[in-house]
């Protein structure tokens, strides 16, 4: 999962924008951050560094940047390794002008384009799969930039939501299945993209649209110039996790706030609409209140109160200080992160049988560490809810769930998770009701780690590869 973020300006310096905009995006990567920019030499140019966006870049440098277009991106891998190689933008200045590109997404057909570049003489700089763009474009030294990289992207497969600058201009792009989202802002003359509304409130922008599926975006002094790619999709592949996890609470993603999806399967959840789950001798009609994990089950826990009538109580406190341990790269620091992260209050739990609501269940170490924490605190019961469906899947689209062996609903029962994480109980909202709570039609949405329906069959064992469109169900498959 990756941040992008582009403004374009007639008059303003807009690199500081893209430096604010990039700070509201650091929930989706915090392993690198940069910015580039086309210089009055007609040169690419970027400022690039690994960590948090404050660590990664200068802002003072940047606020005195007089460009009027520039493109930004903060990274968490999921096609190659996390080093500063691999941090984005990726630029170059090639035959036809200069280039940068920051990339959200996977592409599933990297291993062929990359055989087929090399063999063409392209060498690669990075393992990340947005070079293998940049050298399509720049092998089209025929065709002018924008026409290479339309070119270029009706040649891959999978997710990308881009923005790419240009002589002619920035540049947003989105794949034909649409997996990530994309969103055009406004505010005055100026136009921005990026990868989440959220990030436009704070450069006092509002939200104009988001960038459609298979839709490339021009934007320059002549406007806004809407170009498609040829590939049909079928149907949208929206990515449904955005909903229940990744994207921010206060974005807006195809007309549906994020906040009320979580609220409405938090609620849903409660009502047990649709869902699935086991319990042991004890349900959880005992239970005092409703609790959360902080912060991603914050918002489905609210939900679950309201639904439940039952009291909502701020039982969990995150130490805000640490980061994501989803986005922490390794088990054994992940473990030691939770301990770090979070903390039970003994006063509220003691002797009390409680609700405790996160989002998901992915390997289950954050919930079984937590779950034993609240046990330490003499709780009298713990029922745990998560308010979207198993995870039995990868996801090869873009997000860096961990493979089969290591999630914790692809290996175990429910009976074997509730027990293996403590819970006296333990109770997931079901596919249909996920749909539901996020408020867009099923066949707009990709579900594939929850029910293994990916856009094609090679998609599950490898990210390379890819033909007709073929919706193969996984269950099917050895
Ligand atoms: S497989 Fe899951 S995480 Fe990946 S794009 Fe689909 S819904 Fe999102």
């Amino acid at each position: 999962m990756c941040g992008v973020f582009g403004a374009y300006s007639k008059n303003d310096y807009v690199a500081e924008e893209v430096y604010l905009g990039l700070l509201a995006l650091q929930h989706r990567g915090q392993e690198s951050a940069g910015v580039a920019w086309i210089d009055s030499f007609g040169r690419v140019n970027a400022v690039k560094g690994m960590g948090l966006v404050y660590e990664a870049l200068d802002q003072k440098v940047l606020s005195k940047t007089t460009v009027t277009a520039a493109i930004g991106h903060v990274r968490y891998s999921t096609a190659g390794g996390s080093m500063l190689q691999n941090a984005q933008p990726i630029c170059a200045n090639y035959a036809q002008g200069p280039v940068a590109i920051a990339h959200n997404g996977n592409l599933t057909n990297l291993d062929d384009l990359r055989t087929s570049l090399e063999a063409r003489g392209a060498i690669f700089q990075s393992t990340s799969d947005t070079e293998a763009i940049l050298h399509l474009v720049a092998h089209q030294t025929e065709k002018s930039p924008l026409e290479a990289l339309l070119y270029a992207l009706d040649q891959t497969r999978g997710a990308f939501s881009l923005v790419v600058l240009l002589e002619e201009g920035l540049v947003a792009a989105r794949d034909p299945w649409g997996f990530r989202p994309l969103a055009l802002g406004k505010r005055g003359d100026n136009y921005y993209v990026a990868s989440e509304s959220c990030a436009f409130s704070l450069i006092g922008a509002t939200l104009v649209r988001d960038i459609e599926p298979g839709e490339v975006l021009l934007i320059n002094e002549k406007g806004l110039t809407s170009f498609h790619l040829t590939t049909e999709s079928g149907r949208g592949w929206l990515c449904s996790f955005e909903f229940v996890y990744f994207a921010r609470p206060d974005s807006v993603i195809e007309g549906r706030s994020v906040y009320r999806a979580r609220q409405e399967m938090g609620r849903r959840l409660a009502m047990g609409i649709g869902g699935e789950g086991c319990f042991s001798e004890m349900n959880a009609s005992d239970a005092d209140f409703v609790a959360y994990l902080p912060d991603s089950g914050t918002t489905a826990a609210i939900g679950y109160a309201e639904g439940s009538g039952l009291p909502f109580e701020a039982a969990v406190v995150r130490n805000r200080y640490v980061g994501r341990t989803f986005i922490q790269p390794t088990q054994r620091v992940r473990e030691l992160g939770v301990r770090i992260k979070l903390s039970p209050s003994e006063a509220i739990f003691s002797g009390k049988s409680a609700i405790l609501v996160d989002d998901s269940l992915v390997r289950g170490t954050t919930a079984g560490l937590v779950v034993a924490m609240i046990r330490e605190c003499d709780a009298r019961a713990l029922h745990l809810r998560i308010s979207s469906p198993p995870v039995r899947y990868p996801c090869y689209y873009g997000i860096d769930t961990p493979s089969r062996g290591e999630l914790v609903a692809a290996q175990h029962s429910l009976e074997e998770i509730a027990s293996s994480v403590g819970a006296d109980s333990l109770y997931y909202l079901g596919k249909e009701g996920m749909i539901d709570a996020i408020g867009l039609p099923g066949n707009s949405l990709c579900t594939a780690c929850f029910d293994g329906l990916y856009l094609d069959e090679r998609d599950r064992e490898s990210v390379c590869g890819f033909h007709n469109s073929q919706i193969l169900r996984a269950e099917n498959l050895t």
